[in-house]
């Protein structure tokens, strides 16, 4: 169990699966560099604003800067601000397992 209450075998799943940001597709790094941008840190991520969902379809990783702007929003929200406009991200282009939550979720 890491520190966000994800155990093991989840982390070590979602970690081969998400090499690049779920969001904006950016390769990611794992350690913080000690300058130079953070962006694209490898961060953890709930699609679903809800620790208490656990699972291979609601964790994900994504860069920093991705997960810093989505914060608290809803995926879909998120998907409609200016942030996603600019880089051109949407629901056609983010991850497969993005993608699906949209569909459960719609
Ligand atoms: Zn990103």
């Amino acid at each position: 169990m890491n520190r966000w209450g994800i155990p093991d075998w989840l982390e070590k799943e979602v970690k081969e699966r998400d090499k690049t940001c779920v969001y904006c597709g950016i390769p990611m790094t794992e350690q913080m560099p000690r300058r130079g941008p953070r962006k694209a840190v490898a961060t953890w991520e709930h699609i679903i604003n809800d620790a208490s969902i656990v699972t291979r379809e609601n964790i994900t990783r994504c860069c920093a800067a991705c997960n810093s702007s989505k914060g608290t929003k809803t995926l879909a929200d998120w998907l409609r601000s200016s942030y996603c406009n600019k880089r051109g991200i949407s629901k056609d282009t983010v991850a497969q397992v993005v993608r699906e939550a949209l569909r459960v979720n719609a």
